[in-house]
């Protein structure tokens, strides 16, 4: 058999340096498959940086809402600080508005901007309660009363999130909650990183109370490194549960803290060789479906929601 990937230079004493570096210059064939061979290393290289299953990707969401009452100015510039970054970047997020803070003509007009701007607006109930502590009835008419106030704002989409993620006490009142939902043609909108965010733009809020700006740069830095961290450990457990990297799902709160760190947080995700992914496409990954049993007795799962 012939083979083609073996040096043919010829060992021969040269008459001139000329020669002694053409001698000891690989032929054509040789030169020819250490192409062929390096091409091939690349494209295996390249087809595994690109295996949707190392890949890392993440969608952003945000709950609760900017609360601009009372006169509360710095609301509206958050709120238009992180529409104008995620903007610049080209990405599409989603808003989670609690509907009790939404009830405001103010802050209602502030979750508009989100749909105007290209985002999806879904359910976070009314009065933000648990579930697990809530009587099942009152719960889902709380989440009903949240769909009557948002479901004509542009980007509206019938997703659940369910307050501090709470999908309540044990399987019956789970199942309970997701056969309403499945009735009313929504699904869920759970989450794959997320951290007490709230409580670093508390003390992020003192910092600046304080009036050392370089104390609230340092801490916006941390702060940034500590959610990438974060995403980091998620992707690794992650990726040890279903061998393939998910499409996450990242939590943040509306606050000033994650309005400010928002360009270096989207930084951070590039620089690490994460995309951004619409989050009605990430919460299509089969981890976050959510299993019930139909009025049939059959066992499925809730089908995907129509949205704007
Ligand atoms: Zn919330």
């Amino acid at each position: 058999m012939k083979r083609y990937c073996q040096p043919t230079a010829k060992m021969t004493t040269p008459a001139n340096p000329a020669q002694a570096v053409m001698a000891f210059l690989p032929s054509r064939a040789f030169r020819f498959c250490a192409f062929a061979s390096l091409l091939a290393a690349f494209t295996v290289f390249a087809l595994l940086c690109a295996s949707p299953g190392y890949a890392q990707s993440v969608a952003l969401t945000f709950d609760d809402g900017f609360d601009a009452t009372n006169g509360n100015t710095q609301a509206a510039r958050d709120n238009a600080s992180v529409l104008a970054t995620l903007k610049k970047q080209g990405v599409r997020a989603m808003l989670f508005p609690a509907g009790q803070l939404a009830d405001h003509d103010e802050n209602l007009e502030l979750v508009r901007h989100w749909g105007e701007a290209g985002h999806a607006i879904g359910n976070h109930t009314y009065s933000h309660e648990a579930l697990s502590k809530s009587d099942t009835t009152r719960y889902l008419d709380d989440v009903r009363r949240a769909h009557e106030l948002l479901h004509a704002l542009p980007g509206w989409c019938p997703r659940l999130r369910f307050p501090y993620l709470d999908e309540g006490k044990d399987q019956t009142q789970h199942s309970q909650a997701i056969q309403w939902l499945a009735q009313h043609g929504y699904g869920v909108a759970p989450v794959t990183i997320a951290l007490s965010d709230w409580e670093y733009a508390q003390r992020y809020e003192d910092l600046l109370q304080s009036g050392s700006d370089q104390d609230a740069s340092a801490f916006r830095q941390r702060y940034v490194e500590l959610i990438g961290t974060q995403a980091h450990e998620q992707d690794v457990q992650w990726q040890a549960q279903v061998h393939r990297s998910p499409a996450h799902v990242l939590l943040l709160h509306t606050n000033r803290l994650n309005a400010a760190v928002l360009p270096d947080l989207l930084q951070w995700f590039t620089r690490h060789g994460w995309s951004f992914t619409d989050p009605l496409t990430a919460f299509g990954d089969p981890i976050y479906q959510r299993g019930y049993t139909n009025a049939e007795g059959s066992s499925t799962t809730l089908p995907q929601p129509a949205c704007r």
